[in-house]
């Protein structure tokens, strides 16, 4: 009976699997066709200063529509792209995307801001990303500074020489850098003082809490204190009440994102909602 029962499960196990493999590599075919038959797209979220309030940047999430009704998150499909080496010209898609609508609302006469894109570390380690972004930049027109690569710490401590020197070409070139994220990768801190950074984003699993957890909340202040003695302004990502507002004012947050402010959003409803 044991033994049936086994080989029950076992052929329950071989069937779900198959059902697993064949769901994957259909995602990634979809996956690879997804490009030619431009079916992404870039939201925009605004980042504001936390006193004025105004808006001092917009970071583009990219959207993958396939059909009316379906789209499939980012959390979904991004960790395959880069199982399969796609995040690299997806990446690039993403880099002009931005750039190209960043340039296009500073022509309209937009007060000027910086557009924030967020880049994997298979983009630092397959592709020359500074001469990639390099080019998108001279043939978009954007000036260089507002322009913004969010990183993940871990990506950037994977192999932190070669990257501080990766870093370090990016900020010559005058694009500014933030840390996505902080607080749930790890970090050396005396790496951290190496790095030519602009911004540490401390992560919304931090922020969400800040009212009731004291660990989130000491976590929080620790963040950005160790930032502004860095010399670096601290975003907190994922703002959504009034109350995390008090929190982050009282402990002299720079900036703000979040649902509060405003949920990512396409170009043209960016505008409209934002930029007036
Ligand atoms: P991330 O870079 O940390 O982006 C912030 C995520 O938090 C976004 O999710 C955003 O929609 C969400 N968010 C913002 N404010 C709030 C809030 O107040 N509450 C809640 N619950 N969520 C909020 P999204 O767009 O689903 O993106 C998820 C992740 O996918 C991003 O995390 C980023 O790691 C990755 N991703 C998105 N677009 C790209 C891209 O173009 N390239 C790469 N390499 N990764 C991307
Ligand atoms: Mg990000
Ligand atoms: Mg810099
Ligand atoms: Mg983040």
């Amino acid at each position: 009976r044991a033994k049936e029962k086994g080989r029950n499960n076992f052929q329950f196990f071989t069937a779900e699997l198959n059902a697993l493999i064949t769901e994957r590599v259909e995602l990634e075919n979809k996956l690879r066709r997804a490009l030619e038959r431009q079916q992404f797209s870039l939201h925009y979220q605004p980042r504001v200063d936390m006193r004025t309030r105004r808006i001092t940047g917009a970071e583009a999430l990219i959207r993958w529509h396939i059909s009316d009704e379906e789209a499939t998150p980012p959390s979904r499909f991004i960790p395959v792209a880069e199982e399969i080496g796609l995040i690299v010209p997806i990446g690039k898609w993403v880099l002009r995307a931005a750039c190209a609508q960043n340039k296009a609302w500073q022509d309209a006469g937009l007060p000027p801001f910086v557009v924030s894109v967020n880049v994997s570390v298979r983009q630092f380690r397959q592709d020359n990303l500074v001469q990639t972004i390099a080019e998108v930049l001279r043939e978009t027109g954007l000036e260089a500074r507002y322009l913004e690569v969010e990183l993940t710490e871990s990506a950037v401590m994977h192999d932190a020489d070669q990257f501080i020197a990766m870093l370090g070409e990016l900020n010559d070139l005058g694009v500014q850098i933030a840390l996505d994220d902080f607080g749930t990768g790890y970090s050396s801190l005396s790496y951290l003082k190496r790095f030519p950074v602009d911004r540490l984003k401390v992560d919304r699993s931090f922020v969400q809490d800040i009212g009731h957890d004291h660990d989130d909340a000491t976590i929080v202040r620790t963040i950005i204190a160790l930032g502004h003695n860095l010399g670096l302004k601290v975003v907190a990502e994922g703002v959504e009440t009034e109350q995390q507002i008090d929190f982050l004012r009282a402990n002299d947050c720079d900036e703000l994102q979040g649902y509060y402010f405003g949920r990512p959003l396409p170009g043209e409803e960016f505008r409209r909602a934002f930029l007036g």
